[in-house]
């Protein structure tokens, strides 16, 4: 799996899929990165769920925002 967002079109992060993206899941593995680092990954509405529950069973999920809340944010997380 590929956590590279592009700012111009944003597309699901799922294997294989092409939708536009509609979530933004920031998540951070506690082996590799700083406690306030932050990745994300991108998920139409049909994968927010399997990304989701990918990233939870590891401990690795810490948030789920719609783009356009993550955007307003303007958070500095990694893209
Ligand atoms: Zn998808």
């Amino acid at each position: 799996m590929s956590d590279e967002t592009s700012a111009e079109t944003p597309i699901c992060s799922a294997k294989g899929c092409r939708a536009d993206a509609v979530w933004v899941l920031a998540w951070n593995n506690p082996k590799i990165h700083t406690p306030e680092r932050r990745k994300t990954w991108l998920a139409c509405g049909e994968h927010r769920e399997h990304l989701s529950q990918f990233l939870g069973v590891r401990g690795f999920l810490k948030d789920v925002v719609t783009l356009a809340e993550w955007e307003s944010a303007g958070s500095a997380a990694d893209r």
